[in-house]
């Protein structure tokens, strides 16, 4: 099933996201509800707080834009309890948007190369490095699950610029192609 998805200024996408057990119950449900959400809402990434679930899982899936950054064909994947234990390389400066934060696209400085553990949905451990394109998103998805959002990490001037704009979105200011639930609204579980 698809999820509405929660929208800058709901406590939920401030808190952090704890990690979950492998007999949690219906894991793969929330894993499939999350790329379907996601497929539906025309993102790149999903994190569990998006969709109102304060557990420590995000999914990305990068074909949607393979044709014009080819790295990311075939990386579809899910990360359960993921741990950045690396970040290196230099600050890259790149455009981010977030569908929790409708139309809002802002520059943002990231590590160029991470090393990460996760378990995947078949809860096999995995150990590792990513850089480039899917270093970033995994970053922007690692971010919800502490309560982070990408605009937290604009520029201190840009950011006071965006204020009036974030204060928009929170109060439903914004047209989006998918179900959104605002700051306040309760989240139905599923
Ligand atoms: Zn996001």
């Amino acid at each position: 099933m698809t999820y509405p998805i929660v929208v800058y200024g709901h406590a939920v996408l401030r808190k952090v996201a704890v990690e979950i057990d492998r007999d949690y119950p219906d894991l793969n449900q929330v894993v499939d509800d999350l790329f379907e959400t996601m497929y539906k809402s025309e993102g790149l990434g999903l994190a569990a707080p998006q969709i109102g679930k304060s557990i420590r899982i995000f999914v990305i899936d990068g074909a949607p834009i393979a044709d014009e950054e080819p790295e990311l064909a075939n990386f579809k994947k899910a990360f359960i309890n993921p741990h950045i234990i690396e970040r290196t390389g230099d600050l890259q400066l790149m455009t981010e948007g977030c569908l929790s934060i409708p139309h809002l696209r802002e520059e943002v400085n990231r590590e160029g190369h991470i090393r990460i553990t996760y378990y995947d949905e078949n809860w096999e451990f995995h150990d590792e490095i990513y850089e480039g394109y899917k270093a970033r998103i995994i970053q922007h998805e690692y971010d919800h699950l502490d309560g982070i959002l990408f605009t937290d990490r604009v520029n201190p001037l840009r950011r006071r610029l965006l204020k009036s704009k974030l204060l928009a979105i929170s109060k439903g200011r914004f047209e989006a192609d998918y179900k959104t639930i605002l700051p306040g609204q309760r989240i139905k579980s599923a």
